[in-house]
């Protein structure tokens, strides 16, 4: 793990961590966990290469007709010829058998392989057919209409790069290429756990000053990603020796554990004393963004741990700012730093300077699509869940701005960047 004083300069006027910085601090140093398997095409969206793919055949594999139509066999050096007699048929997949003398002419469909001899295909809606002979109604010239084996794909030629995250255009060309498996890196394991004393999983009976566990459905859901293996960690009370064998378990097993809850400095935070009891180490942070400021960053045995906070919008935006570069570090993917995009508010508001704020928001007008105008959600409360679950996104407020007025310029972070590896 990285030391504080490497990213010296990262710190805000406060003494805070930027929140890039936060992000490169818990990135820096780690390695991608080692571990390949083979899997399925049918399996492999949303898996991560393991090696570079060559191409094992060209594609297409033959040359053949883009068009409904006719390939002609043309005369050498003939001018442009009126007529030709059509000798043949051939559908996508019934290739002909026999060489089209020059003259001749065969009916062909899209996908069907080109006939020997023939060096041309005119579209049927360029062809008029009477008698058994077709005639060209546009000029022609040889190799129209024609793709040509391996003009898309050389065999041999490396086609997908090791570390690419595979989606359906890539399996789409896996597939073309007749391969039917890939070897793709191990998923990440990653373990989530709630910490609260005041905490219920939905279902059970409240009893007086508990609440219900919202956090973990809502990591769980926002880390669950085919690259991932999830373990669900339950709910474990405020209670040292407790968190250190949930702890300790979750380490034995997963490359990350992420913990909400118990991270701020209040003696009833028990995360960092848990794992540093249990062998590990566990680096406060504080990062200058609101809510989210304090985060915990560390290692026990083989696993990262992340400690984020138990507010739920808190967990999310550390979520949102460190957990993803993580996981993304984790699984050998370039981190996905958080990217704010150009807004403009459409609301006044007076804030306390010092923090990077992040207020769910909504797109109230979007005059110009790169830059829409914004309207906070829920004043008063990064406690509130009813505000983001209707949120565009999330309006952020740069740290060293102490009034908003309509019309400023703002960030925004649309809720899609919630997505694990975008
Ligand atoms: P903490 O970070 O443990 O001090 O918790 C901050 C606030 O978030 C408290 O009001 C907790 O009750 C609440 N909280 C903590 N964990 C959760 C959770 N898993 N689901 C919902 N609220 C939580
Ligand atoms: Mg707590």
């Amino acid at each position: 793990m990285s030391d504080l004083r490497q990213v010296g300069d990262c710190f805000t006027a406060r003494g805070l961590l930027t929140p890039a910085a936060a992000a490169a601090l818990v990135t820096e140093g780690l390695a991608a966990i080692q571990g390949t398997e083979v899997v399925t095409l049918d399996a492999a969206a949303g898996r991560i290469l393991a090696e570079a793919v060559v191409a094992p055949r060209s594609l297409p594999p033959f040359d053949h007709s883009a068009v409904d139509g006719y390939a002609l066999a043309l005369r050498p050096s003939a001018e442009q010829a009126d007529r030709f007699k059509v000798v043949g048929r051939v559908p996508a997949g019934r290739p002909m058998q026999s060489e089209v003398a020059p003259g001749n002419a065969v009916r062909i469909f899209t996908g069907a392989a080109l006939p020997a001899g023939c060096d041309t295909v005119v579209m049927q809606e360029h062809a008029e057919v009477a008698d058994g002979f077709v005639v060209p109604r546009r000029s022609y010239r040889a190799g129209d209409n024609i793709r040509l084996a391996g003009e898309d794909v050389a065999a041999g030629v490396t086609i997908l790069p090791e570390g690419l995250l595979l989606d359906a255009r890539h399996l789409a060309l896996l597939a073309a290429s007749g391969l039917s498996s890939v070897v793709v890196r191990r998923r990440l394991r990653i373990a989530v756990i709630s910490t609260g004393t005041e905490l219920r999983a939905p279902g059970e009976d409240l009893c007086e000053g508990a609440i219900y566990d919202s956090n973990r459905i809502m990591l769980l859901a926002l880390l669950r990603h085919p690259a991932v293996d999830l373990v669900d960690g339950g709910i474990i009370a405020d209670e040292g020796a407790a968190i250190v064998a949930a702890i300790d378990r979750a380490a034995r097993s997963a490359d990350l554990v992420v913990t909400s809850g118990g991270v701020s400095v209040g003696e009833e935070d028990l995360v960092r004393s848990s794992v540093e009891a249990a062998g590990g180490s566990l680096l406060a942070l504080r990062i200058g963004m609101k809510p989210g400021k304090p985060l915990a960053f560390g290692r026990l045995g083989r696993a990262a741990i992340l400690g984020l906070p138990g507010n739920p919008l808190a967990a999310m935006i550390g979520f949102l700012v460190v957990a993803k570069p993580l996981v993304s570090r984790l699984v050998g993917l370039s981190p996905t730093g958080l990217r704010i995009r150009s807004a403009v508010a459409g609301f006044d508001r007076d804030v306390t300077p010092g923090r990077m704020e992040f207020a769910p928001a909504s797109i109230i007008r979007n005059p110009s699509p790169d830059r829409p105008v914004v309207d906070t959600l829920g004043r008063g409360g990064s406690a509130r869940l009813l505000p983001l679950s209707m949120a565009d996104g999330f309006c952020v407020i740069p740290a060293d701005v102490q009034t908003v007025r309509q019309g400023d310029a703002v960030g925004f972070v649309p809720i899609g960047d919630l997505d694990l590896f975008r």
